[in-house]
């Protein structure tokens, strides 16, 4: 990628050269069954970039009866072989860093910088991280009574359906397949409607890996066909989820036919605190990355600025500086700091919201608006917006998933922990202070999954990612996503015991 235009003619077309049309089923790109399409729209202009296949009912039952075939033979290869193939994966991805990135960048409005630096990056190293894992997690032996041996084996659950939202399509692949796949399962994995394009590419580096065919599925399509389907189907051993919480109530009510076991990953109101101790010019720069990267379409975003009191004026000047210059434009400019939301139904969401904040005595400090340049006024822009309200407001409360920033004020440790668990999410929260003794008290009385400490947003294929609450359960990442995609088989052996016997004949 050049150092000036990452848009140049070259990556651009070769992007869209590699868009990948078809349902990937089996091993093979195939139309849907009843031929319906579905068009897919750049976020920058709402110009058609591509039409794809839209999968159906039939799509997926065709992908589960895929993903069963291939159920012995994937689980039963050694485990060190399935690592390998999801490590070459990881070589493949960065090798197609620039075309991945720039397929993401056109589909999502991730800036390109982001794409380049950070999901493509991120989407290698979860692969590797799992290829690694795949025959270093173990089962164990449990110590009981003498004579017999008892051993717990991790067995694979069968065929995974995985159902991913619109926010970082290409990374998801690798959290949800990374773990899945390292534990022998295989895949239906359903991506987003309105981004499906990274993820049909990565199936085809997958096929060029030489994955067995069946193992990985991909099946485009909207909630309520494909993703309904996948939620309530008799052969799916479980669900992955990641979404909204209404969407998340709903997987839980269709999963029950046959009692599929389900991992939901929701949204988010995330805490982001910010003491009288704090190093101010750190936290700033940190709590502007916390909501801004990626517009704010994040669910462990820094939604929710909590200031003391005493600094509150001192880091809003400059905060409110930093928001202003932050470059939004056409995501594809490598000087592009903040692309356009993901889609044009989105935007309209995030911007009712600046009016909803409004209508209860909020101030707005900044944005509010879509950006006066007239080569966006096509797209889905909306300036990086910071909103001053009460922590009963709608916007201290909901989740508007976009670069929407409420600030609220606090006086003390426990007032300010009190605001930052008065929601019914429970998912990232970040604190700034120079006391250390404080931090600690103040991440453990956090409710949540994670807590940054000086710091936000960081996360790692090691470190278990996931919430509580109407956040969801289960956890992504690291040994704890190995645990929720095996089931523990308990195996007892009689060595050497004299077991009296229980009946006298
Ligand atoms: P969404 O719930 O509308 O859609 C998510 C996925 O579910 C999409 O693939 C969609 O097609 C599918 N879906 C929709 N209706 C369905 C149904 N009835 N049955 C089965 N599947 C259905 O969410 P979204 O708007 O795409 O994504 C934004 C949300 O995702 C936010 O709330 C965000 O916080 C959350 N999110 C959570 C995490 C996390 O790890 N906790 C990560 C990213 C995003």
């Amino acid at each position: 990628m050049s150092a000036q235009d990452a848009r140049g003619p070259n990556e651009h077309e070769e992007a869209v050269r590699g868009i990948r049309d078809k349902l990937y089923i089996d091993g093979a790109f195939v139309d849907a069954a009843d031929g319906r399409t579905l068009d897919v729209l750049s976020p920058h202009d709402n110009a058609l970039i591509a039409t794809i296949a839209e999968g159906g009912v039939e799509d997926v039952d065709r992908a589960v009866a895929a993903a069963e075939r291939a159920f012995p033979a994937w689980s039963e290869m050694a485990a060190a072989d399935r690592g390998l193939l999801l490590l070459k994966l990881a070589d493949a991805i960065e090798a197609h860093g620039d075309e991945l990135a720039m397929l993401e960048t056109i589909d999502t409005g991730h800036p390109i910088r982001d794409s380049r630096f950070i999901d493509v990056p991120r989407t290698a190293a979860c692969f590797r991280y799992f290829g690694g894992m795949a025959d270093k997690f173990q089962g164990s032996v449990v110590p009981v009574e003498a004579g017999f041996l008892n051993y717990v084996l991790r067995a694979p659950i069968g065929v995974v359906g995985q159902i991913v939202p619109w926010n970082f399509p290409l990374m998801f692949v690798s959290w949800n397949m990374g773990p899945a796949l390292a534990a022998g399962n295989t895949v239906v994995m359903k991506p987003s409607e309105i981004t499906p394009l990274s993820t049909l590419r990565v199936a085809e580096l997958m096929s060029e890996v030489g994955f067995p065919n069946g193992v990985v599925n991909i099946v485009p399509g909207y909630g309520h066909t494909v993703g309904q389907r996948l939620a309530e189907h008799p052969r799916i051993g479980k669900i992955a989820f990641t979404g909204s919480t209404a969407t998340g109530r709903r997987i839980v009510e269709a999963s029950k036919g046959n009692l599929k076991r389900v991992q939901l990953e929701l949204g988010g109101k995330g805490a982001n605190i910010v003491f009288d101790d704090a190093n101010i010019v750190a936290a700033v720069n940190g709590s502007a990355w916390a909501i801004f990267h990626n517009q704010g379409q994040a669910c462990i975003a820094g939604s929710r600025l909590i200031l003391h009191k005493r600094i509150a004026d001192s880091f809003l000047e400059k905060f409110l500086t930093l928001t202003r210059s932050i470059k939004v434009g056409d995501p594809c400019e490598l000087t592009t700091e903040m692309g356009p939301l993901t889609s044009t139904l989105h935007r309209d969401r995030v911007v009712d919201y600046i009016k909803v904040a409004k209508d209860q005595g909020g101030t707005i400090l900044a944005g509010g608006m879509a950006p006066a340049d007239p080569a966006l006024a096509k797209g889905c822009y909306v300036l990086p917006t910071v909103v001053c309200a009460k922590p009963t407001d709608r916007v201290a409360q909901e989740e508007v998933f976009g670069p929407f920033v409420t600030v609220l004020t606090f006086e003390s440790d426990e007032e300010a922990l009190s605001i930052a668990n008065a929601t019914e999410y429970g998912l990232g929260a970040g604190l700034w202070t120079a006391d250390l003794a404080r931090a600690h008290k103040m991440a453990r009385g956090l409710r949540g999954g994670i807590c940054w400490i000086n710091s936000y947003k960081r996360v790692n294929p090691g470190s278990p990612f996931g919430g509580v609450g109407k956040s969801g359960y289960g956890r992504e990442m690291g040994f704890e996503a190995m645990h929720d995609y095996t089931e523990a088989r308990s195996i007892w052996v009689n060595v050497d015991a004299q077991v009296p016997p229980f009946y006298k004949r």
